[in-house]
Formats: structure tokens, C-alpha cells, sequence
């Protein structure tokens, strides 16, 4: 395992000195590879090479950007079953789960093909005679992505896709948990034949080379998932530089369960959207708000289904949750569970570090009840299999409790009343709103992005991009 793969810098395979090997979570003794660590030179060229190749992809044929983000599509269409496979021993996910993302990070670049070509302006009369205005779209220049671990293929694809499409030139900055995903998916943009510098990946340190990335003067935007703590720093070092910035950022997102909902499929959402994933979506559903009358009768099945869920590594097809991401997330969870008992909600089950037959971070799904909102574990991001059970007399107190963090990616209602699902969905404060439909889970042609502190600037995905990846210029013609 000498090999050190190496950062994509002008269309080359660069390695400096330094290096990072990538573990299995499912299995420490599981070695994957040795990935070059960038250092801030290699920021440099990655920024002098998108400059240089910006003005002949920004000038290219829609034709000549669908022909490239559709054999990237294709690609990773044909990879779902090797790249899946990847993406689960890495990060942990199930092979359903990763399988699952990659498919639509290949659908994502296909959706985006198409965006390519119907990248339209507006045309329309000028106030003053005889003179017409033509408004046009222009990409950026060069957009540094900076992406999280806990969809290592998809959210760098969601990003690059449409910037891309727009005309712009990308430099990925993944995160050092998922150096193998990132750099297949290079690969593949590799093998479909980007043009050296419009797709450029640097594997690094965030604080080292996604700093040094977003203090380049040469790159144009930055477009940053990741942790509302991360997001304050980008937001800073980018705004004093003044440039266009994107970020989707933490949540804690409610799901309601009212009395007339139908509670089986309530409790299926429940746990998929807390669970599942071993609870490290940004959307899962880690606040459970149900209404009195049937709040015993949740719990209690929720209960029976949590305990029949199966832990373990995440390339055995039995297991429905894999392990945690790290150590430190595991180590953040278990913090929150002694800080959940210590202000007094009740731990009913599970919360303990597992043994499984290969070393890895597996926890036991958690479920806290007579749980309020003056607890830190209701109102701060804790990323992993934890839920907690918050009892609420009527529609109106649910829709309180669900709207009291600063948090508002999305929210989620259990109900059979048409009246109580629309007076949910209008008073919501969150950027995606689900009526009984769970609250993880979302679709590519529609925004995506959350509200408040979830998130900043223009939505993601959908015609949606159109807005952060692209300027207009205004046009006043006259014969
Ligand atoms: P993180 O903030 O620790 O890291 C995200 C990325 O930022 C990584 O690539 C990291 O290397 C980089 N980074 C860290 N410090 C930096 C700095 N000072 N300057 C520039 N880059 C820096 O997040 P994570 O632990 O990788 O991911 C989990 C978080 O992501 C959770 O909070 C989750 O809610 C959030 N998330 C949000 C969405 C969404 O769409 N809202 C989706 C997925 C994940």
C-alpha cells in the first residue's frame, strides 16, 4: 500500500510530500489508500490553471458542456455497484445507501446536461423607443466546492454538475474523511475527458488548504456543506474578500406526529429519517414532536422497531445502519447522551458503543423521551443515531417547539387533516417542508437548501443553481 494518490491539478495526477491514508469506519484494520495532502502551492496552480482554462470553457458550445456532464452521468451510472461499494467501506454508509447516492449523483449530472443547453436569457423592450434589452447569464470564473463526508459523491456532483453546465471552472476541496469517494469521482471526470483546469481536485486539511482555498484571489465563489461552525469561518475570510458565497449548514429537523396520522407510517419515517444513515444526514428527522393523545402508542412502536434494527458493517447486506463516520463523531454522540441524561430527559434506549467482530464505530440507536426544548440536545446538531421524543398538547404548541431553533432545513408533519398539514406547511420556518413524508430525502430538479441558520445565500439543485452559478449582464441594443 505504497502508492499515494495524488491531487488533479491542470489535468495531471500531482503528489507533494505529505500524504493521508483513508480506514474503513466499518473496520480499522481495512486500509483503502494513501491520498496526497495538498499544500498551499498546489492551491496556487489549481487557481492559475482555472483561470487560464476559464475563458474558452466559458466560451464552449452547450452542446460540448451536455456531451461531457452526460458521459459523467453515464459513468457513474455504470459505477453504482464498484463506486458504491467505495463510498459504504469508507464513510460507513449501507451498500443500499451508497448505491442510492451514487445513482443520483449520476442523475444529477444527466438533469444538468440538459441545463446546459436550455440556459436561456431575456429578451424584452426597452422603456425607451426603438431600443431592446437583452438579458444575458454568464458563469462566475473559478467556484472552490467545499464538501462534507457524509455524501462524499453526490454533494461534491450536486455542485460541480451545475457549475460546470453555467460555464464555470471547479476546484473540490472534500473532506480528509472521504479521500477514496472524491477521488473517484475525479477519476471519472478525468476519464470523460474534462478539460485540464476546469475540474481540479485538492485533498487537504480544512483549516489548511479549504482556508487557503477560499483566500485565493483567484477564485470567484465558494460553495460550502459542512457545519454551521465551519460555515462562520468561510463566511468571514469570504466576505472580506467581498466574493458570491453558497452554504448549506446544519439543522435539527422536526418531524410531528398528530393523533389522526396514520401512525405506521409515521413510525417508518420516524425511523428512517432519525436512524438510518446511523442518523448523519443533515435532514434527519432528530426531533420527534408528538401529540399527546397518541404519544405512548408511538413511542411504544418505535421502540419495538428500533430494537430490531440491525448494526454492523456497512458492506454486509444485513445491516440496516452502519457505523459512525469517526471517532470523534461517535465520541461527540456518547457526549451527547450523558449530557441528555444530565438534564433530565430519559435515555430509553440504547446509546452505547457496540461490539461487532471487526473494530469499527458502532453505536446502538438512541431514543431519549420526556424531552423539552430547554435541553441542549434539542436545540444543537449532534449528527448521529440520537432522537429524542418532545410531547406536545395541540397542533399549534407542536408547530412552537418545532419552529424554537435557529435552525430550519427541513421539517416534516404526520396527519390525515388537509387544515393542519397547510397551517404546518405555511408556518414552518424550515427551507423544505414534508406532509407525511419523511424528512430526509429529496429530489434534484426542485431547490434544495434550508432557511435561517441552515443555511446562506441561493438554493441548491434544480433551476434553483442557475442563481448562485451564474451572472446576468443587461443588454440595451439600439438598430
Ligand atoms: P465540517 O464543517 O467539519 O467540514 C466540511 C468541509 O469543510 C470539509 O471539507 C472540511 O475539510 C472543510 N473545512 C473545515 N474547516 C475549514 C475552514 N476553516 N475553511 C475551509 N474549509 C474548511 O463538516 P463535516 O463534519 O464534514 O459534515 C457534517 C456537517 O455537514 C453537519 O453539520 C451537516 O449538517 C452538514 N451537512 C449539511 C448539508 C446541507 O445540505 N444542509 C448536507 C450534508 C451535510
Amino acid at each position: 500500500m505504497n502508492h499515494t494518490h495524488g491531487n488533479y491539478i491542470d489535468g495531471q495526477w500531482v503528489c507533494g510530500s505529505g500524504s493521508m491514508e483513508s480506514r474503513s469506519p466499518s473496520d480499522r484494520s481495512d486500509v483503502i489508500g494513501r491520498y496526497a495532502r495538498a499544500e498551499l502551492a498546489d492551491v496556487d496552480n489549481a487557481a492559475s490553471a482555472a483561470r487560464k482554462a476559464f475563458p474558452a470553457w466559458m466560451e464552449s458550445s452547450p452542446q460540448v458542456r451536455f456531451d461531457l456532464l452526460d458521459a459523467v452521468g453515464t459513468r457513474l451510472l455504470e459505477s453504482v455497484d464498484s463506486l458504491g461499494s467505495l463510498v459504504a467501506r469508507e464513510e460507513g454508509k449501507t451498500l443500499a445507501d451508497a448505491r442510492a447516492e451514487i445513482t443520483k449523483a449520476g442523475q444529477i449530472f444527466k438533469f444538468f446536461a440538459g441545463e446546459a443547453v436550455r440556459m436561456n436569457g431575456e429578451l424584452t423592450r426597452s422603456l425607451r423607443s426603438g431600443i431592446d434589452v437583452c438579458v444575458e447569464r454568464e458563469p462566475i470564473g473559478t467556484v472552490g466546492v467545499i464538501s462534507p463526508w457524509n455524501f462524499p459523491v453526490s454533494i461534491p456532483a450536486w455542485k460541480t454538475a451545475p457549475a460546470l453546465a453555467y460555464g464555470n471552472c471547479v476546484i473540490l476541496k472534500p473532506s480528509e474523511l472521504t479521500n477514496a469517494s472524491a477521488h473517484a469521482f475525479a477519476t471519472i471526470l478525468h476519464e470523460a475527458g474534462v478539460p485540464s483546469g476546469v475540474f481540479q481536485l485538492l485533498m487537504g486539511d480544512g483549516r489548511a488548504i479549504g482556508a487557503d482555498l477560499v483566500a485565493n484571489e483567484s477564485v470567484d465563489a465558494i460553495s460550502f456543506t459542512g457545519s454551521s461552525v465551519t460555515g462562520q469561518r468561510i463566511a468571514a475570510a469570504a466576505h472580506e474578500r467581498g466574493i458570491r458565497l453558497q452554504m448549506e449548514l446544519g439543522g435539527k429537523n422536526p418531524l410531528v406526529v398528530l393523533a389522526d396520522a396514520d401512525l405506521d407510517r409515521a413510525v417508518d419515517a420516524a425511523l428512517k429519517g432519525a436512524y438510518f444513515a446511523a442518523g448523519q444526514r443533515c435532514t434527519a428527522s432528530s426531533r420527534l414532536i408528538v401529540e399527546a393523545g397518541i404519544h405512548n402508542e408511538f413511542v411504544d412502536r418505535l421502540v419495538d422497531r428500533i430494537g430490531r434494527l440491525r448494526v454492523g458493517h456497512a458492506l454486509d447486506p444485513a445491516s440496516d445502519i452502519g457505523p459512525m463516520v469517526s471517532a470523534v463523531q461517535r465520541d461527540r454522540v456518547l457526549h451527547y447522551v450523558a449530557l441528555g441524561k444530565q438534564e433530565g430527559a430519559h435515555l430509553l434506549f440504547g446509546g452505547k458503543p457496540l461490539d461487532r467482530p471487526t473494530e469499527g464505530y458502532f453505536l446502538e440507536p438512541a431514543l431519549f423521551v420526556e424531552s423539552h426544548m430547554g435541553q441542549r440536545i434539542n436545540t444543537e446538531e449532534i449528527f448521529g443515531p440520537l432522537a429524542t421524543v418532545i410531547r406536545a398538547a395541540c397542533l399549534d404548541e407542536a408547530i412552537e417547539i418545532a419552529n424554537a431553533t435557529p435552525f430550519g432545513l427541513s421539517a416534516g408533519i404526520f396527519t390525515s387533516s388537509l387544515a393542519s398539514a397547510r397551517r404546518y406547511t405555511r408556518r414552518s420556518r424550515a427551507g423544505m417542508v414534508m406532509v407525511n413524508v419523511a424528512t430526509a430525502g429529496s429530489d434534484y430538479h426542485v431547490p434544495f437548501g434550508g432557511r435561517g441558520a441552515s443555511a446562506y445565500g441561493p438554493k441548491e439543485m434544480g433551476r434553483a443553481a442557475l442563481e448562485f452559478y451564474t451572472q446576468t449582464k443587461t443588454m440595451y441594443v439600439a438598430a
